[in-house]
């Protein structure tokens, strides 16, 4: 399809804009393999389908959106997954993100505050037949005790801190990929590996806009329902 060969291009080059930041000139082969298997069309309300291959973010509903597709290889790629992997994510949103890793991983269990979205992207995720996601409707900041340790955890929304217990439920050598800041200000995203004596290990990657982590507890109460 023209479309998306556009934004994988345009995913291209903006690897090659932000080398310097991300400390790359390209991604993992199967992350962008998984970037071109996916119909992010799909994840799109109908109105906005046209505009699904535009390496840009886009509104899903519940004032929530889509992440820009560069983010999303991006953080992908920086999660190192390997097959075997189980991943947390927090923010379903449209599923999108999900769907990208469900090709690059084994389980991905995926948790979204607001119900509406997680109801849909439940539906949209089975109706396109990707059966190794589980979504949850619940405030992710708690993490998912039940299936951790996790291979990888990211995050997609902005959160003023990076979660304790995210960190707990992360498998030692693994990392949790998450923006950083506070809502409509300046946001880093950060890489934090989980070093083998349990310390955190924290890298800034790029500044990029997030919609903010909310619930209850994150001080930032921006969520309006
Ligand atoms: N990964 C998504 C992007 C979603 S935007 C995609 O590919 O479409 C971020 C999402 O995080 C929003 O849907 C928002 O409702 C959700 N979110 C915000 N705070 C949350 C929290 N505390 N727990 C779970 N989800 C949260």
């Amino acid at each position: 399809m023209k479309d998306m060969q556009r934004m994988l291009n345009d995913i291209e080059m903006e690897i090659h804009l932000t080398r310097h930041l991300i400390g790359k000139n390209s991604f993992d082969d199967r992350v962008m393999a998984a970037m071109k298997r996916v119909p992010r069309h799909e994840f799109l309300p109908g109105d906005l389908r046209y505009c699904a291959y535009d390496n840009g973010p886009a509104p899903i509903g519940s004032g929530q959106t889509i992440s820009q597709p560069y983010i999303v290889a991006l953080m992908s790629d920086l999660l190192n997954t390997r097959p075997s992997d189980i991943i947390l994510e927090i923010g379903t949103g449209s599923g999108y993100q999900a769907a990208i890793l469900s090709q690059l991983v084994q389980q991905i269990y995926s948790i979204e505050i607001i119900e509406d979205l997680a109801t849909e992207a439940r539906k949209r995720l089975n109706k396109l037949g990707y059966n190794n996601i589980e979504v949850r409707n619940d405030d992710g900041y708690s993490g998912w005790l039940e299936h951790a340790p996790y291979d990888g955890v990211i995050v997609t929304a902005a959160a003023p801190h990076i979660p304790q217990p995210l960190i707990d439920q992360l498998r030692a050598g693994a990392r949790l990929v998450i923006p950083v800041g506070l809502p409509y200000s300046h946001q880093e995203l950060m890489v934090v590996e989980k070093k083998t004596n349990g310390e955190a290990e924290t890298r800034q990657v790029l500044g990029v806009a997030f919609v903010p982590l909310t619930g209850g507890h994150t001080p930032e109460r921006t969520h309006k329902r």
